[in-house]
């Protein structure tokens, strides 16, 4: 039962489920003592006043508590409570409140709290109690938290027993050299196994907890640095020791434009790499229009010139169509071969030719989607792959990437999203960095506005000024996640729309329902200029390129963060006519929202709108998509939360590299055994996309 509901099979899977909260029963505590770290605890005080902040699902209900020393938020989510909680607990009362300490926003705040009147306070004396997550099929069986606690609580007996024995249980067994745990002073293993669920007090728990996070780090980093110490004292990589007709016809006769510092910079650092003689791995960072694609471009043809081919891998297939039509419309008078493999390119008469090719080398550049990974897409001399805009690839998933290639290619990783530095550290921790931080000459900044959707009349009669001097609109709708139908319905509303207000024009339509063969045709007829609008969902948010498109209007921005707004909004102001971005929002906002619109109202750089991003964003929407880039699971580290931590566990993972580069000296036998048995529990990696 245990282990079809929830994946324990072992006692050492039981003794790392940990217990989502603990109660801590035996005194009151003053709200100058909490930190976010802390169980649940018991305030006395009353409270201020009460506020409603934020809309929609963030809707909230704040109230200020005081406990005569301190200050600190409470706070609900679920608005049809509201009026209820504000009658019940009345400003000025004397309560009990009971719950766990949070940051918020850079505060400490307690989410939805317990209150009871003061004179009901109780003090237990049992310590601690460990609260576990059960399924709903082990309540029924009789499992609840409880019997869980049962199960741990002999579990942890026997192992205390054997500890003490002579026959010391391996499971009790610190892995972490003394050396570290010393230098560091962490809690000893089994102690910490023992506290995490059974703790004496807040602080010893709280020690506990950071030796597992900093445990669950440092195995990570120890994995990745290892993969790169390993590629840079091993892996051979290409030697790119000429710069032949390829680049060169390329650079002085085809290339429209200088090149910007920042790109000739950056290239400069890849083709050092490349002189190495070992295997590049690089992150190249860029906000969107700086000029990534090109410089691909530029990479690529280097490749060709010292007789090998190039790949270039794109997260959708829109994506790799677009980049091929900008390689083939570029490299159009040169003799480069270049081919495009998606899904969507079916049939043996089309796919034969393509694969043939790539056998042969006679395939300079393939372009494509996950399609190229497949096995029967074999390279005659692979010794380049571009992977462009992504974040799917674990750290161990990239190093495995045509690992079965003789002289494995250069790996260059493209994204155009500011990430933060720990986050960076750990999903791409085994990469060198280059950044392109600079546009091309001659863009003219993006004009940001913000109009209400009650909108003026004039807000159309701009666009169609534009239209009329011969420049294309986006339209875009956000994807609300409750309901497709609501979204398709949004899309279609506003589709027709916009084509009773120009029922002169021709009006593309693109969502993600739709087949990926029409999606295609209308976006090539938009891209082409046969359409003057397209009204589309966020699938144009990545990469699309239309420089004679100069209008992006974006409908219910409230609706997207902040990042993804910047993202939207780097499609336009690709040309050299002034581009507009025009933020359209219902006239009821929240303080939040009005900030986030203000931002980009007032800035373009993606590296300032990233931080603002942060701020705004709790660390629980970071989680899920960034969580899930690491190679073992974390239990308890949070990248978002933990970012101190992160650099720690990755300095001490080198100087336990530095110390025992061979993984043979005894000491850290123990830490190398269990670093292999993370692994093997791992994620099955074979199964990519
Ligand atoms: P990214 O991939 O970083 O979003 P792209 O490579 O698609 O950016 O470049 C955006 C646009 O800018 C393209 O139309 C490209 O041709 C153009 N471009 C790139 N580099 C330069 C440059 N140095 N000078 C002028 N235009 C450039
Ligand atoms: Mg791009």
């Amino acid at each position: 039962m245990l282990n079809e509901e929830l994946h324990i099979a072992t006692f050492n899977d039981l003794l790392h489920y940990f217990p989502y909260k603990h109660i801590d029963r035996t005194r009151l505590y003053y709200i100058h003592e909490l930190t976010a770290d802390m169980p649940f605890v018991q305030l006395r005080g009353e409270i201020l006043s009460y506020e409603e902040e934020g809309e929609g699902r963030k809707r909230r209900l704040v109230a200020h508590f005081t406990d005569g020393r301190g200050v600190i938020d409470f706070v609900w989510f679920q608005a049809n409570s509201f009026k209820w909680i504000r009658q019940k607990y009345t400003a000025g009362k004397a309560l009990i409140a009971f719950g766990r300490p949070n940051i918020f926003n850079g505060r400490l705040n307690i989410a939805h709290p317990d209150l009871d009147p003061a004179e009901n306070l109780q003090l237990g004396k049992m310590g601690l109690q460990p609260y576990y997550h059960t399924t709903d099929r082990m309540k029924r069986a009789g499992i609840n938290s409880r019997a869980m606690e049962k199960f741990t609580k002999t579990l942890i007996g026997k192992i205390e027993a054997a500890s003490t024995s002579d026959t010391a249980d391996s499971i009790g067994a610190d892995y972490l050299p003394a050396s570290l745990t010393q230098r560091l002073a962490l809690m000893p293993l089994a102690q910490s196994l023992r506290a995490l669920h059974y703790p004496a007090s807040a602080d010893e728990l709280r020690r506990a907890t950071y030796r597992q996070k900093f445990e669950e780090l440092l195995f990570i980093q120890l994995n990745i640095l290892r993969i790169t110490r390993h590629r840079q004292q091993h892996v051979r990589g290409h030697i790119f020791r000429r710069v032949g007709p390829a680049f060169n016809d390329f650079y002085y006769n085809h290339l429209p434009f200088q090149l910007t510092t920042a790109q000739k910079r950056v290239i400069r650092e890849m083709r050092a790499d490349m002189l190495t003689g070992q295997q590049m791995n690089r992150l190249l960072q860029g906000d969107v229009g700086s000029g990534k694609t090109l410089v691909a471009m530029l990479l690529a043809l280097l490749a060709i010139d010292n007789g090998h081919q190039a790949c270039i891998m794109a997260p959708t297939e829109i994506l790799a169509e677009q980049h091929y039509a900008t390689f083939r419309n570029m490299l159009a008078d040169m003799p480069v071969r270049v081919e495009l493999l998606t899904g969507a390119v079916k049939g043996k008469r089309r796919r034969t030719p393509i694969l043939e090719g790539t056998r042969s080398g006679d395939v300079n550049i393939l372009i494509g989607t996950h399609a190229v990974l497949e096995d029967t897409v074999e390279f005659a001399s692979l010794a380049l792959v571009i992977i462009d805009e992504q974040h799917r690839f674990g750290v161990a998933q990239r190093a495995r990437l045509w690992q079965k290639n003789d002289t494995p290619p250069h790996v260059l990783v493209m994204t155009a999203t500011p990430i933060p530095r720990t986050l960076a550290m750990t999903l791409y921790g085994d990469l060198d960095v280059s950044i392109i931080d600079e546009l091309p000459p001659g863009r003219k900044p993006i004009e940001t506005r913000h109009y209400w959707q009650e909108r003026s009349e004039s807000l159309y009669q701009n666009i169609r000024r534009e239209i009329d001097s011969g420049r294309q609109v986006y339209v875009v709708y956000p994807l609300i996640s409750e309901s497709e139908k609501m979204n398709l319905q949004n899309l279609e509303e506003g589709y027709e729309e916009w084509c009773r207000r120009f029922p002169d024009l021709k009006i593309s339509k693109v969502h993600g329902r739709m087949k990926s063969a029409d999606k295609d045709t209308e976006m090539s007829r938009f891209a082409n200029g046969e359409t003057q609008i397209l009204v589309a969902t966020t699938v144009i948010e990545v990469g699309v390129n239309v420089p004679n498109a100069t209008v992006m209007v974006i409908e219910n921005a409230e609706r997207f963060g902040l990042a993804q707004l910047h993202q939207l909004r780097g499609r336009v102001g690709r040309g050299g006519e002034q581009s507009y971005c025009i933020l359209v929002t219902k006239y009821e906002l929240s303080k939040d929202t009005r900030q986030r619109i203000q931002i980009l109202c007032d800035t373009n750089d993606g590296f300032e709108i990233a931080e603002a991003d942060l701020r705004f964003r709790g660390p629980g929407d970071i989680e899920g998509t960034q969580q899930s880039g690491t190679a073992f699971d974390l239990h308890i580290a949070n990248l978002a939360r933990d970012g101190q931590l992160v650099q720690l566990a990755r300095d001490n993972a080198n100087i336990i590299l530095d110390a025992d580069p061979t993984q043979s000296l005894p000491e850290y036998a123990p830490l190398w055994k269990h670093l292999s048995e993370l692994g093997k529990e791992a994620i099955d990696w074979s199964n990519i996309s």
